[in-house]
């Protein structure tokens, strides 16, 4: 380390063992960030410690990195010392229980945030006290394609964004935010969103995978496929209706939001089809309508259905409906935007029927009727899951 490190002095707390986790953890040492990270699993943290902490990254260009993590422990209290900077990088299904084992150890003043995630505001988790003496935020999405090569030891870096938004609660806070990601991580930018609510839970983005999934396959007889079919560069005419009401609905429904507070900054949330062409600029080749966008974005060139093979054919394939496409995506995604549509009064009979059936392959039950009253409630991020059920106290928690 020399005295260059630009995050030298920094300590960052990354809460999560995966691909995530290796890559902010290599990266962020390299550095020169204290590197703590936390995960419950004894087995992860012996993995990562064997033969000494050491993590390299491996870079396209052929060239690598390697450097030390400070610590790597299941005890959530000596992961938390002293750390200026928490990122929980973790399936989104674990991140409460992530934030409260570490959280109240925190110091004062903290940063801690998640990768994805559909909040609104600081996270309305119930008896999670200590949430009001730090700064919590938001990244979009990871900043790199990453997958782990030798457990606690090596990763892959596939791919490096250019930019990654981040969102704060309270929201002035983003700058700060922004600032200390681009010292610890470097490498990108960080720009500061307006807030939370527009740059994650009413991301109009997010009824992509669920919409692709039951455009497709809402229709589907059972018969075993020959092979997968593409995903986004095979969205035919009915998937392209469907996903376009679902963006209306929920473009609809950040205007109903901003006409009833006018002084909020929603410009974040913008139509999938506007995203689709600023994300991927010259990769779409025609550009004309929705459906040209998605099946000529070579960006997508060859990326498939999710399948396993047929019970009753072998060689012959079946969609795997137990995938983030649905198992995230909707409870943590359309299931987010309809419960804030709930608060809000309005309706959303596309994703209402989405949901239905999303639900239907997933053995769960979230939406009854066009209500979010099903029994399987807990397991998703919607408002009402906290006992969010008025506009007011909706709004409360988003601009907390
Ligand atoms: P991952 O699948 O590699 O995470 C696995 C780790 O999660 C495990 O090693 C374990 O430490 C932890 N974990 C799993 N179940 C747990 C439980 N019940 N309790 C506590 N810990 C548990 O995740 P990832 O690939 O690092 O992704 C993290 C986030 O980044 C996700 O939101 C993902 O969607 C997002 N993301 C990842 C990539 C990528 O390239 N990996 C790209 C874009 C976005």
């Amino acid at each position: 380390m020399s005295d260059s490190d630009p995050a030298k002095g920094l300590t960052l707390l990354i809460c999560g063992g995966g691909n995530g986790a290796h890559a902010f953890a290599g990266v962020a040492a390299h550095r020169g960030a204290n590197v703590h990270v936390y995960t419950p699993f004894q087995n992860e943290v012996d993995q990562w410690n064997a033969g000494g902490l050491n993590m390299t990254c491996y870079y396209p260009d052929g060239t690598s990195t390697t450097a030390k993590p400070t610590l790597v422990t299941t005890d959530p209290k000596a992961a938390a010392a002293g750390v200026d900077i928490a990122i929980v990088c973790l399936p989104t299904f674990v991140h409460e229980q992530s934030l409260c084992d570490v959280g109240p150890y925190l110091p004062e003043g903290a940063m801690i945030g998640t990768i994805e995630g559909a909040w609104w505001g600081r996270p309305p988790i119930p008896g999670a006290d200590w949430l009001k003496k730090v700064t919590f935020f938001g990244i979009r999405t990871l900043p790199w394609a990453a997958r782990l090569k030798e457990y606690g030891k090596s990763v892959e870096i596939l791919g490096t964004k250019t930019a990654v938004e981040v969102g704060s609660s309270p929201m002035s806070h983003a700058f700060a935010v922004s600032e200390m990601l681009e010292k610890v991580i470097g490498s990108l930018r960080f720009p500061p969103a307006a807030n939370l609510l527009g740059l994650f839970a009413l991301d109009a983005g997010q009824i992509i995978h669920p919409g692709v999934m039951y455009g497709r396959l809402s229709d589907w007889d059972g018969t075993p496929f020959d092979e997968a079919p593409l995903f986004y560069q095979g969205i035919d005419d009915r998937t392209a209706e469907v996903m376009q009401a679902m963006d209306a609905e929920c473009i609809a429904l950040k205007d109903e939001i901003k006409r009833l507070f006018p002084q909020l900054d929603l410009s974040d949330v913008i139509p999938t089809l506007q995203w689709l062409h600023d994300a991927y600029g010259d990769q779409i080749q025609d550009r004309s309508s929705f459906k040209s966008s998605f099946n000529t974005n070579t960006a997508y060139k060859g990326l498939k259905f999710p399948m396993k093979e047929a019970p009753d054919a072998p060689g012959k394939l079946v969609p795997l409906f137990d995938y983030r496409y649905l198992t995230a995506d909707v409870p943590y995604g359309i299931v987010v935007i309809k419960g804030i549509a709930e608060v809000v009064g309005f309706p959303t009979p596309w994703l209402d029927k989405v949901i239905a059936w999303a639900q239907g392959h997933l053995g769960k039950e979230f939406i009854v009727g066009d209500k979010l009253t099903g029994k399987d409630l807990a397991e998703t991020r919607a408002p009402q899951k906290f006992g969010i059920a008025t506009l007011d106290e909706f709004m409360q928690s988003a601009l907390a």
